[in-house]
């Protein structure tokens, strides 16, 4: 089963920057647009030859000069209408105007629609600003709560209100380890004393560590549910993104708060966005820093048991300052894994109880299906299913939804429409009976769950699942072979049956490729280098492989070694296949009539029980 980690909900605000940009579009389109319409509008320009023709024709009412323009009146229809025109040196222009009787004078008139066009070029802005000012406030008072820590008009930290959205340890399945460790604290803010006494100290910092979507969230607001203290929470992004440039300042606001408060706790998720090692080669950046820097002397500050906890989450612990995990600061890890076999059940439980099922749900079987998976995809799988349930136009959800969800997750949703030729059908069927036979014929490697041919959005144009009948927390050597030679079962039969080699098998290379690399680098089961390490750090939790850590020659010979364990896994599956080029005929024959064939029936033909179908 692949795991794909998924945790990269969006939680960027809209910004400042957002709300400032439309303001300027807004007052761009008054100053350009409508102003010139209305105004052009309103006043109208002439030539002087035009004006002075309606002076002698007595149209003019009034003349007004300045220095650059001349501007009059006319009577049109009973209305007074404005106009303009430019200045031409005539001495004579006051005396025929004195004739003529008209109105004169050295200065413009007032426009009567100056107030209008005031408020049209500076009132609506103005409006427009104090509304979106006022929406930017309310915005960031929903995001930080309105009982926060108010910063020079801006919150630092939500205090989370327990009672809404209220997480006790009963929401959070499983990891019973982190959750002994945590309860330590609970009690000790309960409870203070029961520890003065002996003279014990209360950890500061506690650091939740773990993959995405193993519930590190989700862990610290239960334990604001379960600690009855306040409870501040901020996350390392919201730091960079809402304070720029004050990063610093905001850290050290935030401990004062917490100082008064205590005994409270602080929880900052996220950390690793401003506790990235300093110096490091890449980034130099000061901002995160200074923040970085006020946070450790923030936490060297107070006193341990002063009653301010610190918690923190982060999925890339190896990138964190040092500095921060030294004793006195985040001392205490609490590590928050991917859930096993008992605790994917645990959590498929707690979330099947939000939705109606049917009684007999299968919990263990989907939880063997979803090994590798993270309580945030279980979430997921289990609403998925609740979904497929409402398309299906069902009231309650089944094992199968279940199932369903698991694959669609895995493998993408049914493409049901997608088009393949005769042709291809065949040779995809014939691959994915590769895989399953491979399977099927080895010792120990996990039974068939499920073969198809039915094309997938992601792309796959059939998959072959294997479910491990029990959790396996150990891969031995064979093992790992075992899966070079399921995964070349594809290629293989194609290339038996057909004698040609297709694209289908590119992400089987793929995966077969990464395999043989960790077999040779990682797991010491290579013949050349045994327990030689060839490849360091990396992140365990985000799927990241580091970097080799050998010379180039040796890399060299790394790869001629993944290539021959290849090779050999290809030429196991050739083997097994052409020993059973007869099943391998009738079987794709049935899944190609059925599309889609279980682990069951694949095992009835290829044990002969059922003769004919
Ligand atoms: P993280 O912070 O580790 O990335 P979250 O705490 O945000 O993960 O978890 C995301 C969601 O996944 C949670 O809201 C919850 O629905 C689900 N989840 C994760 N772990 C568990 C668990 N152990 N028990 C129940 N639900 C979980
Ligand atoms: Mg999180
Ligand atoms: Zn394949």
């Amino acid at each position: 089963m692949q795991n794909t980690s998924s945790d990269n909900r969006n939680r960027i605000p809209r910004t400042l920057m957002y709300y400032y940009g439309l303001a300027l579009l807004i007052i761009l389109f008054f100053n350009w647009v409508i102003m010139p319409m209305i105004s052009s509008h309103q006043v109208q320009t002439t030539t002087y030859f035009d004006f002075m023709n309606s002076v002698e024709a007595g149209e003019v009412k009034q003349v007004y000069f300045s220095d650059t323009e001349i501007s009059y009146t006319k009577e049109i229809d009973g209305q007074t209408r404005y106009f303009k025109t430019g200045i031409v040196d005539n001495p004579q222009l006051p005396q025929i105007l004195q004739e003529k009787g008209i109105n004169y004078a050295a200065e413009i008139p007032e426009k009567p629609n100056l107030l209008l066009s005031l408020f049209l070029t500076y009132g609506i802005p103005i409006i427009i600003f104090a509304f979106i000012g006022r929406q930017i406030n309310k915005n960031i008072t929903k995001k930080i709560g309105a009982s926060g820590l108010n910063i020079h008009g801006q919150k630092v930290a939500k205090i989370y209100k327990p009672d809404e959205d209220k997480k006790t340890f009963d929401d959070v399945a499983g990891q019973e380890e982190a959750k002994e460790s945590l309860q330590e604290i609970i009690d000790y803010l309960n409870n203070p004393k029961k520890y003065e006494e002996i003279g014990a100290q209360c950890p500061k910092g506690v650091l939740l560590v773990g993959p995405p979507g193993t519930g590190k969230t989700l862990m610290a607001k239960a334990v604001a549910g379960e600690a009855d203290v306040p409870f501040f929470s901020i996350s390392g992004s919201e730091f960079v993104e809402m304070f720029v440039g004050r990063g610093a300042a905001k850290v050290r606001e935030l401990f004062d708060q917490a100082n008064k408060q205590a005994p409270c706790i602080v929880f900052i998720d996220e950390i690793d966005t401003i506790g990235k090692k300093r110096n490091s080669q890449f980034s130099t950046n000061d901002e995160r820093e200074q923040t970085l820097n006020q946070l450790l002397t923030e936490m060297d500050g107070f006193e341990g048991n002063k009653g301010v906890i610190i918690l923190s989450a982060t999925n890339r612990p190896e990138v964190l300052d040092p500095a921060l995990l030294r004793p006195g600061r985040f001392d205490r890890l609490v590590r928050v894994e991917l859930p096993d076999l008992k605790g994917r059940e645990a959590i498929l439980n707690v979330h099947l109880k939000k939705i109606k099922v049917k009684e007999d749900i299968d919990v263990n079987f989907i939880a063997r299906m979803t090994a590798g998976a993270s309580g945030a995809q279980l979430a997921n799988i289990v609403n998925e299913a609740a979904l497929r349930a409402v398309r299906m136009g069902e009231n309650h959800v089944t094992t199968s939804d279940l199932a369903e969800a698991v694959e669609t997750i895995i493998a993408g949703a049914e493409k049901k429409n997608a088009i393949l030729s005769e042709e291809e059908k065949r040779i995809v069927a014939y691959h994915e009976i590769g895989h399953a036979l491979v399977a099927a014929k080895q010792s120990g490697s996990a039974p068939v769950q499920k073969i198809t041919i039915v094309p997938r959005t992601s792309g796959a144009l059939g998959f072959t699942m294997q479910v491990e009948e029990d959790e396996k927390n150990l891969y031995s050597k064979k093992d790992a072979y075992q899966k070079l030679e399921v995964l070349c079962g594809g290629r293989a039969a194609e290339e038996i049956v057909f004698d040609i080699v297709t694209t289908g098998a590119s992400n089987d290379i793929e995966r077969a490729t990464e395999l043989a690399r960790n077999m040779v680098t990682r797991y010491g089961m290579s013949e050349n280098f045994g327990m030689m390490a060839l490849q360091t750090g990396g992140n365990t939790y985000l799927g990241d492989s580091g970097q080799s850590t050998c010379s180039p020659e040796t890399a060299r010979l790394v790869d001629e070694e993944i290539k021959e364990i290849i090779a050999e896994a290809y030429k196991g599956a050739t083997d097994i296949l052409s020993g059973n080029r007869e099943k391998m005929d009738e079987l794709a024959d049935y899944l190609l009539e059925k599309e889609t064939i279980t682990g069951e029936e694949f095992m009835e033909i290829l044990e002969g029980k059922v003769a004919n179908h």
